[in-house]
């Protein structure tokens, strides 16, 4: 594995590598299944790496709050993880899907287990599952983030939330199926609701780096100055990424990147180079997988200068 360049050359990588990626721009499609993600400008672009040594180097719009989506899945899990340990593995699988995050014809074809917990199915599922331990799923996402990347500018956007709640057609389908086989206890549409409103929590590309920066350092918050989660689980949440955070695009994604990475449609994207740094970009444009065009290309040029990639 490569190593990072001193902080005042990594700002200037950043900045050349948003350069490179700007002309794929028009490529790709902002998230508009959800409308209020739609009003979101195509033109964002903000990336931010942190070293485990906690030294920040950003670019463009990295202090710019965005929906992270299907981002908060991984904080979600962690708070799983950290509740009750391994109990969740009963209910939700680990392998990854090869099928889109919101595909329905999987979970009926397999008796109603979702195959990973970042998959919409096994999302909800977590959620479920977190109604039941902590009450408000959405607000303890929520405070981890805030706490975890020491920012107060960490919010649910009800908007949001109530539009994707609003035109759910498919998620609802999901929680139902989940309800048929007795894989989630709590009412079908309270549990998309927490969903939504988890999905729908807005933070910079900055903090949302921050947030995942222990990722990178076995559990390790050097920002805080302790543990936020074991070395174990931090290993095996990376584990997950790296196999099921892409969806679809998994496969391709390890052939480019070569990192443990989780998307969301807000475009933002978060990588883990374990023992070197955690890696935040934000760009709205989706390819056909729903992950971050530029996200992708800019996280693919970042690890190509730096040699950063694991495999
Ligand atoms: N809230 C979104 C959904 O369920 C999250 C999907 C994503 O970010 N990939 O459709």
């Amino acid at each position: 594995m490569g190593r990072l360049p001193p902080p005042d050359k990594l700002t200037e990588l950043l900045a050349d590598v948003a350069v490179m990626v700007r002309p794929q721009k028009g490529k790709g499609r902002v998230a508009d299944y959800i409308p209020a993600l739609s009003q979101v400008s195509p033109d964002r672009f903000g990336m931010t790496v942190i070293t485990v040594g906690g030294e920040e180097s950003s670019t463009g719009d990295a202090n710019i709050p965005f929906s992270l989506q299907s981002i908060t899945k991984v904080p979600a899990l962690i708070l799983a993880l950290n509740t009750n340990g391994d109990e969740i593995w009963e209910r939700v699988g680990k392998e990854p899907s090869g099928t889109p995050f919101n595909y329905l014809a999987q979970l009926e074809a397999e008796h109603g287990i979702p195959r990973n917990p970042f998959v919409n199915a096994g999302a909800l599922t977590v959620t479920d599952y977190l109604i039941d331990r902590l009450g408000n799923p959405a607000g303890a996402v929520r405070d981890f983030l805030k706490i975890v990347s020491q920012t107060d500018d960490v919010w649910i956007d009800e908007t949001v939330a109530e539009s994707e709640f609003g035109h759910a057609y498919q998620n609802k389908a999901i929680a139902n199926i989940l309800a048929l086989h007795g894989t989630i206890n709590n009412d079908p549409d309270l549990v998309l609701k927490a969903y939504c409103r988890q999905c729908a929590i807005h933070m910079s590309v900055v903090a949302l780096t921050r947030a995942f920066l222990p990722l990178a350092s076995g559990g390790f918050s050097p920002i805080l100055g302790e543990s936020v989660v074991t070395t174990r689980i931090a290993r095996r949440v990376n584990a997950l990424m790296m196999m099921c955070g892409m969806y679809d695009a998994v496969g391709s994604f390890a052939y480019r990147v070569g990192l443990p990475a989780k998307s969301g449609v807000g475009g933002g994207i978060v990588a883990i180079a374990p023992g070197v740094a955690s890696i935040g970009v934000w760009a709205p444009e989706l390819d056909r997988s729903g992950n971050s065009l530029l996200g992708t290309l800019a996280l693919e040029q970042f690890v190509q200068a730096t040699d950063l990639s694991l495999l």
